[in-house]
C-alpha cells in the first residue's frame, strides 16, 4: 500500500480531537506549536560533515538540491530534544570559554584567527557566519559547508571540540567516539589543519560526561579525502549512488529514494572517467 505523506500532519490534528482533558489538550497544542514554528530547513549544496559516515546517495541528494519529503511533520520530541542538545552545546562552549577565569587549563581559541591561520597555510576555510556560539564554516577544498563547535587549548594542545549528547542507555554503554562521529570532527580537523579532537559525549538525563582524545591520523584523513571526494564524483557525473539502508534512521529523502529504485555502485576511478569521458573535447585540450 502506498504510503501517505500527509499521515503525520493528519496524526497532530487528530491528537487535539482525541484529547479528553484540558491537560490532554493543552499538551497536544503545545506540541503542535513546536511543530508548526519550526522554521524548515533547506540544506545548502555541500559536503555535511556529519554526513560522511552516512549513505552515500543522501549526500548526493543534498549536492544535488533534490526535494526533501512533504508532508512529514518531525515529532514534537524529537524537535525539543534537538533544542536540549543546542542549550547543552551552549553551556559546555561557555564553560570552557570561562574556565580561565578560574584557574582551569582550558583555553578557548577564538575561531575566526583558527580560520585565519590556516586559511595562510593554503586551508581555504571561512567563517561565513557566527551566531552567539555557532559557527558556520565553508571550506572551498572540499566543497564543505559545517557548523564546528570550537577549538580549544588543553595541556597544551590544540583540539578540535567536539560536543555529542545522548540518551542516557547509549551513554551508558559508551566506550569510545562512535565511528561517524570521526569522520565528522576528522573532517573539521581537515579544515582546521589541526591533529586532534576532543570528543565530550553528554547524557540527556543526568548531564553525566564522558570525555575523549582522538588523534586523527594521516590514515584516516585519507580515508575522510576519499570519502569526500566519491561523494563528489557521484554528483559530478549525475550518477545515483546506490541505497544504504542500513543508514535510513534520519533521513529527509526517503520518498525520492523510494521512488528512484536501486542503481548500480561505481568506484572513484568509474566515476572520474565518466566525468572526463562527458568534458566537451576544447575543455580536454
Ligand atoms: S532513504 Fe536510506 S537509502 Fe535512501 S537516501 Fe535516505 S538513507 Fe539513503
Amino acid at each position: 500500500m502506498a504510503s501517505n505523506p500527509y499521515k503525520d500532519l493528519l496524526k497532530t490534528i487528530q491528537a487535539k480531537e482525541k484529547a479528553k482533558t484540558p491537560g490532554e489538550e493543552f499538551v497536544a497544542d503545545i506540541n503542535r506549536y513546536f511543530q508548526v514554528s519550526k522554521e524548515s530547513y533547506v540544506p545548502s549544496k555541500s559536503i555535511k560533515p556529519s554526513g560522511l559516515g552516512g549513505c552515500f546517495r543522501m549526500q548526493y541528494y543534498v549536492l544535488q538540491g533534490a526535494d526533501r519529503d512533504v508532508g512529514s511533520l518531525e515529532k514534537a520530541e524529537n524537535i525539543t530534544i534537538q533544542c536540549c542538545g543546542n542549550d547543552a552545546h551552549d553551556r559546555l562552549q561557555n564553560a570552557c570559554q570561562d574556565a580561565k577565569r578560574f584557574g582551569i587549563d582550558i583555553t578557548w581559541c577564538e575561531p575566526e584567527i583558527e580560520a585565519r591561520r590556516a586559511y595562510q597555510s593554503g586551508i581555504k576555510t571561512i567563517i561565513k557566519r557566527r551566531d552567539g556560539n555557532e559557527l558556520l564554516c565553508y571550506n572551498e577544498d572540499y566543497r564543505a559547508s559545517f557548523k564546528c563547535d570550537g577549538i580549544i587549548l588543553f595541556q597544551d594542545k590544540k583540539y578540535i571540540f567536539e560536543v555529542k549528547t545522548e540518551e542516557y542507555y547509549k551513554f551508558n554503554c559508551r566506550v569510545a567516539p562512535e565511528p561517524k562521529h570521526v569522520y565528522q570532527a576528522g573532517m573539521y580537523c581537515l579544515c582546521f589543519g589541526i591533529d586532534r579532537v576532543m570528543f565530550l559525549y553528554e547524557d540527556r538525563n543526568l548531564t553525566f560526561r564522558k570525555a575523549y582524545a582522538v588523534e586523527i591520523t594521516q590514515e584516516l584523513k585519507d580515508e575522510i579525502i576519499d570519502r569526500i571526494h566519491h561523494v563528489l564524483a557521484y554528483s559530478d557525473a549525475k550518477k545515483l549512488p546506490p541505497k544504504e539502508k542500513d543508514k535510513c534512521l534520519y533521513c529527509s529523502y526517503k520518498q525520492l529514494c523510494k521512488k528512484s529504485g536501486n542503481t548500480e555502485a561505481f568506484s572513484l576511478v568509474e566515476l572520474r572517467e565518466i566525468i572526463a569521458n562527458e568534458q566537451p573535447e576544447k575543455d580536454r585540450e
